[in-house]
């Protein structure tokens, strides 16, 4: 048994203006990255296409249909200043959601131990009924309520460790007491939300702001003195994980100074966590990351950590 990697070609297609920083370059070096000779063992397999009913577990129809309307037959559509949308990007988003949820259904059937989504575009800003920081639908919450709702778990994690509040994550499963969200970000900086009085409806929201300018030390202590704790305390039966990658120092939209190695370091963590709490099943999926060889070596970084999980 080894990784599986739910790859997402139709994520190619879904294009955005030049000099666009959510880029299809950025899918083309992941792409690349896992390509290489390190990662011939992982288990590759096809995102499939979400259905609607998928979509409804967090977003009401009037949202879903607005999307699909704004699709342009040609050329390209903003949704708001920062997000756009491409004929190729119904598809794309789809089998974005679809991966997720594929992945849930692999990792809780045991046939894989940990999965990895790879994909665009990311997920996590997406409200209930707003698309935007570049997202289109929230994958991950889409997979927790998945987990929960069709595959009856009474408790699933959410890890967020982009540089970017997770917004929309925290919007989808604010009333959900059966999901815990941990979101470590930069504050200030996009979106504005994550403050730490932000708790949920239930205490089951965690945010946790990190300085400008602050690296590795910072999030392992972090990690190590209240992310795993809380992880602990909750017990999940399942871990998501949110991978954004623009914590990295040379990331061009944010100010944190993580390197490579702290990537491999936090994902060693949270997967030995999973090793106690919940067999191993952890499934994580691409969010941002903007600097295409930071972006390149921190997928190669993590994935190779959750492979060495599953030997
Ligand atoms: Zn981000």
């Amino acid at each position: 048994m080894t990784t599986r990697l739910f790859a997402n070609p139709a994520g190619l297609e879904h294009t955005t203006p030049l000099g666009h920083p959510e880029q299809v370059a950025r899918l083309e070096a992941v792409e690349t990255a896992l390509g290489g000779p390190d990662f011939a063992a992982l288990h590759r397999v096809a995102a499939p296409m979400a259905e609607v009913a998928d979509l409804l577990l967090c977003h009401p129809r009037a949202h879903i249909d607005r999307i699909h309307r704004a699709i342009p037959i040609i050329g390209g559509a903003a949704l708001d200043a920062d997000t756009h949308v491409s004929p190729g990007s119904w598809e794309a988003a789809l089998r974005g959601v679809g991966g997720c949820i594929a992945a849930v259904d692999a990792v809780l059937s045991g046939a894989t131990r940990n999965a990895f989504v790879a994909t665009r575009p990311p997920g996590h800003h997406a409200e209930a009924e707003r698309p935007m920081g570049f997202c289109l639908f929230g994958n991950i919450a889409i997979a927790a309520k998945h987990a929960l709702d069709r595959h009856g778990l009474d408790r699933v994690a959410i890890v967020d460790f982009d540089v970017h509040h997770g917004n929309g994550t925290q919007d989808l499963l604010w009333n959900e007491d059966r999901a815990l969200f941990i979101s470590s970000h930069q504050m200030p900086l996009y979106p504005g939300t994550g403050a730490p009085t932000d708790r949920g409806a239930t205490g089951n929201v965690v945010n946790l702001p990190l300085a400008p300018g602050s690296g590795g030390a910072e999030i392992r202590q972090l990690l190590r003195d209240t992310i795993l704790p809380r992880l602990e305390a909750f017990a999940p039966e399942l871990l998501l994980i949110s991978a954004g990658f623009d914590a990295h120092e040379d990331d061009p939209l944010a100010n944190l100074m993580w390197t490579t190695e702290d990537f491999s370091w936090i994902t060693r963590e949270l997967c030995a966590f999973a090793d106690r709490a919940c067999g191993g099943r952890v499934v994580s999926t691409l969010e941002g990351g903007y600097d295409l060889n930071a972006l390149a070596a921190s997928v190669a970084a993590h994935v190779t950590e959750m492979m060495e999980r599953t030997g």
